[in-house]
C-alpha cells in the first residue's frame, strides 16, 4: 500500500519543501516554485486553481491527500471600530479564533498558536477550557489569509497573542514565523511573539529561532501581569513552577543569545495590581532592562470577578513608571464589543 505523505498541508512550507514536493511526486523543481508563487503570492485556497500546473498532476497530489490548507470561517464579528475576529474551523473540527485590528498604516493580525491554552491565566476565557491542542504552521500561517480576505488587505503586523501559549508550541510557531516573513515578506520587526513564561523554554527558544531565521528580529513580549511572585502565582497558576527571578534571569540569557531585548506587557486588572506601589514595584523589576513595558487595560468577560481598571488608576500607573524613566505606552483597546476577549467567542461555540 502507498504511503500516504507526513505532511499534507503546504501552506507553511518554505520554496525548498515546495520543490522537495514537486520531485517527490514525479515533477521538476519548478513546479514547486509555481506552487510556492500561486500559494503565497496569489493566495488560492484550492490546489484545483493552479492552473498553471498540469490537471493531471493537480489531480494526483489531491488522490495523495495534498490541500493548501486554508483553514474555513465559520463566523465573524466586526466591532465598531472596524475589528473584525473570526471564529475559524480546522480539518478536524476544532475551532480557533483569529482577530485582525485595523488602522490607517497597519492591519495588525492577532494570531493562535494553539487551540485552547493550557496555562490557565485567571482573567483570560482561553484558559478556561484547557487545551484541545498546538496548532500546525499551515493552521497559524492560514489565519493571515483569513484576515486578509476578511479585509481584502495584507496584515501588515502580525502579533502571536491569541489563543494558546507560543512557547509550549515553539516549532510551529517558528516555522510559521519563517513562512510569514520569508515567504509572506512581512518583516521580523512587525512579528511579536508573546508569551506569560515557560520554565526551560526560553533558551530553547533563542536557539531554535537562531536555527530557524538565522538572525532573530521578531519582538519577544514577556506577559508579566504582576510586580511580584505572589500576586504572579495568583493570577497566573504556572508561575508558581517558574519563579520571577528565574524568569528574568532566562529574558536576560535571551538577550545575551539573540542581541533583541525582551519587551513587557501587563494587563491592568482594576482593584488588583493597578495602584501606585504595584507601579513602583514593577519599575523596581524591570527598570535594570531598559525596555519597554506595554499596559493593557482588561477586557472585561462574563462571568468573572475581574474589573477594568479606572482610566484614573492607569494614568497614575503610567506616570510612576515615566517619573522612573520606563518608556511606556498603553494599548488601546479594541472591539469592546460583546464576545470581544480572546477566547470568548470560541467558548459560546463550544
Ligand atoms: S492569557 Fe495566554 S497563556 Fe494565559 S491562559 Fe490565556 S491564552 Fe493561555
Amino acid at each position: 500500500m502507498e504511503s500516504k505523505p507526513k505532511n499534507l498541508e503546504l501552506l507553511g512550507l518554505n520554496l525548498n519543501q515546495l520543490q522537495d514536493v514537486a520531485v517527490e511526486n514525479s515533477e521538476p523543481a519548478f513546479r514547486g516554485r509555481q506552487l510556492h508563487k500561486w500559494i503565497y503570492e496569489k493566495g488560492i485556497c484550492d490546489l484545483q486553481d493552479i492552473t498553471v500546473l498540469p490537471k493531471s498532476w493537480r489531480n494526483l497530489l489531491i488522490q495523495k491527500g495534498f490541500t493548501v490548507g486554508h483553514l474555513h470561517e465559520i463566523k465573524r464579528l466586526i466591532a465598531k471600530d472596524k475589528t473584525i475576529k473570526l471564529l475559524l474551523k480546522t480539518n478536524d473540527g476544532e475551532t480557533i479564533e483569529t482577530v485582525g485590528i485595523p488602522s490607517r498604516n497597519r492591519l495588525t493580525i492577532c494570531i493562535s498558536s494553539q487551540i485552547g491554552c493550557s496555562m490557565g491565566c485567571q482573567f483570560c476565557a482561553t484558559g478556561k477550557d484547557g487545551l484541545r491542542r498546538s496548532l500546525k504552521a499551515s493552521e497559524i500561517v492560514s489565519q493571515f489569509f483569513a484576515i486578509k480576505e476578511a479585509f481584502d488587505r495584507r496584515p501588515s503586523h502580525v502579533v502571536f497573542m491569541g489563543m494558546g501559549e507560543p512557547l509550549l508550541n515553539i516549532e510551529s510557531v517558528l516555522s510559521s514565523i519563517y513562512c510569514l516573513n520569508k515567504d509572506l515578506g512581512i518583516g521580523q520587526r512587525r512579528i511579536t511573539l508573546s508569551t506569560v513564561g515557560v520554565k526551560n523554554t526560553l533558551p530553547k527558544l533563542a536557539e531554535l529561532a537562531l536555527n530557524y531565521l538565522g538572525t532573530v528580529q521578531f519582538t519577544l513580549a514577556l506577559s508579566l501581569h504582576a510586580p511580584n511572585q505572589n500576586l504572579r502565582e495568583a493570577l497566573i497558576p504556572t508561575a508558581k513552577s517558574y519563579p520571577l527571578n528565574t524568569l528574568l534571569d532566562d529574558c536576560r540569557h535571551y538577550l545575551d543569545i539573540t542581541g533583541r531585548r525582551v519587551s513587557f506587557e501587563y494587563i491592568l486588572l482594576g482593584d488588583v495590581n493597578d495602584n501606585n506601589e504595584h507601579a513602583e514595584e514593577l519599575a523596581d523589576l524591570v527598570g535594570g532592562f531598559q525596555s519597554h513595558v506595554n499596559l493593557i487595560a482588561y477586557n472585561p468577560i462574563d462571568g468573572e470577578d475581574f474589573q477594568r481598571p479606572s482610566l484614573k488608576r492607569v494614568q497614575n500607573f503610567m506616570n510612576v513608571l515615566e517619573k522612573r524613566g520606563i518608556a511606556v505606552s498603553l494599548r488601546t483597546s479594541r472591539g469592546l464589543d460583546k464576545n470581544a476577549a480572546c477566547g470568548q467567542l470560541r467558548r459560546i461555540h463550544l
